[in-house]
C-alpha cells in the first residue's frame, strides 16, 4: 500500500508521521523548498482550549482533543510548549455576556477549568491589562508553541520511520480511474499510489480539483502581526484574547515561547488568486496596534522587532473539510484554518487511523516516536556546553549573537536538510532575533555555502527568486 500526502505543513506532517505506524509506504510531497512554508509558518502559535468553536463542527470535534495531545507530542518531539493560560478580555456587558457564551461553548466542547473571574482578579494576574476591564474568562489549557518546528520535528521523525519526502515537488495532477486514485504527478515523475491525502493548506481546493472534486473553495483571509524583542515578554504572562468577532477571535497580545511578544491579527478577506499576498499594511498594522492597546495600553511599541502576516484558508463551510470522499482513495485534511494547528495531532491520528482501517493496514512494530531537538548550547549548564566543544569547537563559535546560535547548530541544521536561509532560521532561530539578520546573514550564508559545496551567490534566502549574493565583483 502506498499513500501520498500532500502538503508539509503541521497537518500534512502530522499525518505523515502518524501514517508510519501502519504497514504502508509513505510519500510526502511539498513544493516548496522545506518543510512548514505555508499556513504553518505565520501563525499566532496558540494551542487553543476550544471554547471559541461552535459544538458540532469539526473545528470543535478536534480542539480540545488536539489540546490535549499537545504535551506528549512536545515531548516526543521535543518542540516548546508552555501551558500558560489565557483569558478573554470584556470591556462592556455586553462583552461579558460574551464571555458566559463561551463558557457554556467551551463546557459543551469539553474544555477543562473555564471560569469567569471579576475584574480585581484579572489585573491582580495580569496588571498590564487595560484597568477599564470589566472581566475574564480564564482558560488554564491554552498553551503556545512553534508550529513550524512541530512540522520540521514531524518529518524528521516520520523520516526515521520509513517517509520517503519530496520537497521542491509540486504535485500538478491525481490520476483518477474507474473511481479511484491510482497515481499523482509532478514535473519529476508519476507516482502510484493507493492513496492520497490532500493536506495543501490554502491550495487544498486545486488538490482536490485535480481528483475531480469541485466542493471546496478556498480564499485567503490574511493576518498581520508586529512581533516585539525578548525584553518584553514577561510584560503579560498569559495569552489575551478580547471577545471574539463573528470573522476572528479579535487582535491578540500573548508571550512567544522565545520571550517576546506577539501582537495581531486582524482579519482582511483577500480575493480567491491571492494565496501570496503575505505583505503587511499600514492599515492593517495600525488595527492591529489599537486592537493590542486595547487590551495593553503600555505595548513597548518602540521594542518591534519585525511585522508580518499570514494567510488563513477560509471556506464558505467555515469548517474543516476531514476524511474521506465520493473519490476512492482520496482523503481531505483541508480548510485548516484555525484552530487547525491546535486540532492538527487529534486529525493526523483520527484520519490516520480511518485510513488503516479503510484499507486493512496493520500497525508496524518498531516506530520510534522520539525525535532529538538541535541541541542549543546556550541554554545548557556550562559543562555540558563545554563537552560538546571539545567534541567539535564549531559548538563554541557563536554566529548569530542576538539567539546566541553556534556554529555547530547551524552546520547541524543543514546537515538535517536546510538548504536555505530560513532553512536554517526555522530550525536554529539564527537571524530570528532583535536585529533579525543584520548582523549574521552573511556568515550564516558562509556556512550554507561551504556545507554544500556551492559558491556563495547560488544560496538563497528562501528557494527560487531569493538570491542574497548576485556574483563576484572581483574574481
Ligand atoms: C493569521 C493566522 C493565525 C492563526 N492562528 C492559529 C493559532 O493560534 N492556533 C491554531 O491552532 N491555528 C491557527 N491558525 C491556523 C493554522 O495556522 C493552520 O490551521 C495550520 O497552520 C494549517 O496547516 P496546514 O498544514 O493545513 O497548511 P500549510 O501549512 O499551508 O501546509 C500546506 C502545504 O501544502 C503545500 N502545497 C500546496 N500546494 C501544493 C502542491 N500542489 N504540491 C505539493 N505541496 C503543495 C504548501 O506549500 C504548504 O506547505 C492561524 C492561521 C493564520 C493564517
Amino acid at each position: 500500500m502506498r499513500i501520498a500526502v500532500i502538503g508539509a505543513g503541521a497537518v500534512g506532517t502530522l499525518i505523515a508521521r502518524e501514517l508510519c505506524r501502519y504497514e504502508a509506504e509513505v510519500l510526502l510531497f511539498e513544493r516548496e523548498p522545506d518543510v512548514g512554508w505555508g499556513v504553518t509558518k505565520a501563525n499566532s502559535g496558540i494551542v487553543h482550549a476550544g471554547f471559541h468553536d461552535e459544538p458540532g463542527t469539526l473545528r470543535a470535534r478536534f480542539c480540545a482533543p488536539g489540546n490535549g495531545l499537545f504535551p506528549e507530542l512536545a515531548e516526543e518531539l521535543e518542540v516548546p510548549f508552555r501551558r500558560t493560560g489565557a483569558y478573554v478580555l470584556a470591556f462592556t456587558e455586553e462583552e461579558c455576556a460574551t464571555l458566559r457564551e463561551l463558557r457554556a461553548q467551551g463546557a459543551e466542547n469539553g474544555v477543562p477549568g473555564l471560569e469567569i473571574h471579576g475584574r480585581e482578579e484579572v489585573l491582580a494576574r495580569e496588571p498590564r491589562v487595560n484597568p477599564e476591564v470589566h472581566a475574564g474568562l480564564w482558560s488554564p489549557t491554552v498553551g503556545i508553541t512553534l508550529p513550524w518546528e512541530l512540522a520540521i520535528a514531524a518529518v524528521e521523525n516520520a523520516l526515521a520511520n520509513g517517509l520517503e519526502l519530496h520537497l521542491g515537488e509540486p504535485v500538478t495532477g491525481i490520476e483518477v480511474s474507474q473511481g479511484r486514485v491510482r497515481a499523482v504527478c509532478t514535473g519529476v515523475g508519476r507516482y502510484r499510489v493507493d492513496a492520497v491525502v490532500n493536506a495543501a493548506g490554502l491550495f487544498a481546493d486545486h488538490i482536490a480539483r485535480m481528483a475531480g472534486l469541485d466542493g471546496l473553495a478556498l480564499h485567503p483571509r490574511r493576518g498581520e502581526y508586529v512581533l516585539l524583542d525578548e525584553t518584553t515578554g514577561d510584560l503579560v504572562n498569559v495569552v489575551l484574547f478580547p471577545a471574539p468577532t463573528e470573522k476572528s477571535k479579535g487582535i491578540l497580545v500573548l508571550p512567544t515561547v522565545d520571550g517576546g511578544l506577539l501582537l495581531g491579527p486582524n482579519a482582511r478577506d483577500l480575493p480567491a488568486e491571492a494565496r501570496e499576498a503575505t505583505e503587511t499594511t499600514r492599515e492593517g498594522l495600525e488595527e492591529v496596534i489599537a486592537g493590542a492597546r486595547r487590551l495593553v495600553p503600555e505595548v513597548p511599541l518602540s521594542r518591534a522587532i519585525k511585522t508580518f502576516a499570514g494567510l488563513r484558508p477560509e471556506s464558505p463551510q467555515k469548517d474543516f473539510v476531514l476524511g474521506d470522499t465520493e473519490v476512492k482513495g482520496f482523503y481531505q485534511a483541508a480548510a485548516m484554518r484555525s484552530p487547525g494547528l491546535t486540532a492538527a495531532p487529534a486529525v493526523a491520528r483520527w484520519l490516520a487511523r480511518e485510513i488503516s482501517l479503510a484499507h486493512s493496514l496493520p500497525e508496524k512494530t518498531g516506530f520510534r516516536p522520539k525525535r532529538k531537538r538541535i541541541p542549543h548550547p546556550a541554554d545548557l549548564p556550562e559543562a555540558e556546553w563545554e563537552a560538546l566543544i571539545r567534541e567539535d569547537s564549531r559548538w563554541g563559535r557563536v554566529i548569530c549573537f542576538c539567539n546566541r546560535v553556534t556554529e555547530g547548530e547551524i552546520v547541524e541544521a543543514i546537515r538535517r536538510g536546510a538548504r536555505t536561509l530560513d532553512g536554517v532560521k526555522f530550525r536554529t532561530r539564527a537571524g530570528f532575533g532583535r536585529c533579525q539578520g543584520g548582523f549574521c546573514t552573511d556568515r550564516i550564508l558562509a556556512i550554507l555555502a561551504r556545507e554544500l559545496g556551492k559558491g556563495p551567490w547560488e544560496v538563497t534566502a528562501r528557494g527560487e527568486g531569493s538570491r542574497i549574493v548576485l556574483g563576484e565583483v572581483r574574481p
